[in-house]
């Protein structure tokens, strides 16, 4: 409802200067109220099943838990029952993220229902993301350090350990200068965002230089792990590649090979969620 309209709401009175007043206040709302569309709020894509809002709240834990992402950084997972929504955290370190903090945006990063709270300002990496990638439910921006290395020099990150042999396809990077010239380096608006997403293309990985990366699953487990597998990774193939001479890396015969027969996700989701929420079991 309009919330000029109350000002029609007003105590029953005769005199004629109650009924000026009245009159007055009535031509505010006839001209303020065509304004309040403007201001519509994205209607919401459903309920969404408390444990999804779960799933989404662990993912967080691990990330944060296991270093992969820590101030900043987010996760998020496409709405289960509307694809043209997403779901993510308002603007707060990951490790503090529980179910009430999570929020409903629109495709273009609209809030459903903002209740005054503060947004990730690049959330725009992961509803460019679910545009153009409807195979991916979930999304996760780090700046982990492992990864930074291989955004900012000219060697590319490509798979050392069999965990990450996903990246047998190649990790493109991408350089916001081609995007937007000069910036704060931050994916703070959809055109960015695009860009990023474009650079991603089928990939389930990509360096942002001098920033971080963007890494995608089709749910929220996968993206957790190839997220900490990444950086994993990276720290690794550095390691290598100080020791000298060329590396042996993971062929992508091989790559696709693990691609075909996927391990079980999850075992490493279950132990990282019992460390993450300190909730292993006594011994
Ligand atoms: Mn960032």
């Amino acid at each position: 409802m309009c919330p000029w309209s109350q000002m029609l709401v007003i105590p029953h009175s005769h005199s004629r200067e109650e009924k000026m007043f009245r009159l007055a206040r009535v031509m505010v709302a006839m001209v303020l109220c065509p304004l309040a569309p403007a201001v519509a709020q994205t209607p919401s894509g459903g309920p969404v099943d408390p444990a999804a809002i779960e799933e989404l709240v662990v993912a967080n834990r691990i990330l944060a838990d296991r270093g992969i992402i820590d101030a900043y950084g987010h996760a998020s997972m496409r709405h289960p029952g509307n694809p043209n929504r997403y779901l993510m955290a308002r603007a707060i370190a990951p490790a503090l993220v529980t179910a009430a903090d999570i929020m409903e945006f629109d495709l273009d990063s609209n809030p459903v229902d903002r209740r005054g709270r503060s947004m990730f300002v690049e959330r725009f990496i992961h509803s460019e993301v679910y545009k153009v990638r409807p195979d991916v439910n979930g999304v996760v921006h780090t700046h982990s350090m492992g990864v930074i290395p291989f955004g900012i020099s000219q060697v590319p990150l490509r798979p050392v350990i069999h965990t990450a042999s996903f990246l047998h396809v190649g990790v493109p990077v991408w350089e916001i200068r081609e995007a937007g010239g000069v910036t704060n380096m931050l994916v703070n608006n959809a055109a960015l965002g695009k860009s990023l997403a474009l650079t991603l293309g089928s990939k389930p990985v990509a360096l942002m230089r001098g920033h971080g990366n963007v890494v995608v699953g089709p749910n929220v487990r996968v993206v957790v792990a190839r997220a900490v597998f990444t950086d994993e990774n990276a720290r690794m193939q550095a390691v290598a590649l100080a020791l000298g001479g060329p590396l042996n890396y993971i062929s992508p015969e091989e790559g696709a090979k693990r691609d075909s027969e996927p391990s079980d996700p999850a075992r490493a989701w279950d132990l990282w969620k019992a460390q993450a929420l300190k909730k292993l079991p006594a011994n």
